[in-house]
């Protein structure tokens, strides 16, 4: 505070300001310049020692850097539409507010644990899949979203040019990918075959999170075959938290049409 405090550390901090513009653009981080400056008066005042001062110069880049890689990797995450946990309201959902508290601090990530969201059209499953998807990129994990039909289609291509090993592999890279619209279409035998195989691979290694309209016991006839559907249910529930989705859709509230059958099958197909 004192006047003479601060002109002293001023004229002595001269050299150090341009040396900390040097080193911090060596380093990639002229945030850093940018923060050592705006502190440095207010640790002087506020009497903070050395290290808390480094600490909270430090801090302020790392934060920077982490905000800035969470958008990215939101971007990068191919989601059809960004939503979060703050626009979901449980009052429709209330059954699973807890369930989906506990998943929102990314625990599930760190031990490649799986969520499954089963319900009806309209019900908030793609919606909580893609912000669990946002919150898990905050937390510093790389995300790809993607329905069933659009992943097989990759694997598809993948194999056919011969290097699906090596688009598994890559893929185990991701902390979370997530299938929406298990059940939409059904998958040919060899599709099957490839959505097993993405399962299979990052089974215990890393989570997925699956969305679909129908029950498990519906797979069978989405995979073709009940063997290969068990198989998988098998491996993705293991180690899942399987969230169960009700009531009217979303979509329709306050329409007055929720109770008509016909109005929403012919909504939900083109809107799910
Ligand atoms: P589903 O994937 O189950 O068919 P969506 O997640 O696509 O349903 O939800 C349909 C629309 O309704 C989306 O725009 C979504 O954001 C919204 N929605 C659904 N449930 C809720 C909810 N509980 N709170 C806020 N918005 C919701
Ligand atoms: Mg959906």
């Amino acid at each position: 505070m004192a006047p003479t405090k601060k002109t002293s550390g001023t004229a002595a901090s001269t050299e150090a300001v341009k040396q900390i513009t040097y080193l911090a653009a060596s380093l990639k981080a002229p945030r850093i310049t940018e923060a050592a400056a705006r502190l440095a008066d207010h640790a002087r005042d506020a009497g903070w020692t050395h290290e808390d001062y480094l600490a909270a110069v430090l801090e302020r880049e790392v934060s920077a850097r982490n905000a800035s890689g969470a958008r990215l990797r939101i971007r990068a995450a191919g989601f059809s539409g960004v939503k979060t946990l703050e626009d979901f309201h449980f009052d429709a959902q209330p059954a699973i507010r807890q369930q989906v508290g506990a998943l929102a601090s990314g625990g599930f990530l760190t031990e490649a644990r799986n969520v499954v969201l089963l319900g009806p059209p309209g019900t908030g499953k793609t919606h909580l899949a893609t912000a669990l998807g946002v919150a898990a990129a905050n937390h510093g994990h790389r995300v790809l979203f993607a329905t069933a039909t659009d992943w097989v289609t990759r694997l598809t291509e993948a194999h056919r040019a011969g290097r699906l090993p090596n688009e598994l592999a890559r893929l185990r890279r991701y902390g979370l990918i997530i299938i929406d619209e298990v059940g939409y279409l059904p998958f040919e035998q060899d599709a099957a075959n490839l959505f097993f195989q993405l399962v299979s691979s990052r089974y215990e290694h890393a989570s997925l999170i699956l969305t679909s309209n129908l029950p498990f016991s519906g797979w069978g006839g989405v995979f073709g075959d009940q063997a290969v559907a068990a198989a998988m249910i098998d491996r993705i529930v293991h180690h899942a938290d399987v969230l169960t989705l009700k009531g009217a859709s979303y979509r329709l509230r306050g329409r007055g049409i929720e109770s008509l059958p016909s109005i929403r099958t012919t909504t939900d197909q083109t809107e799910s």
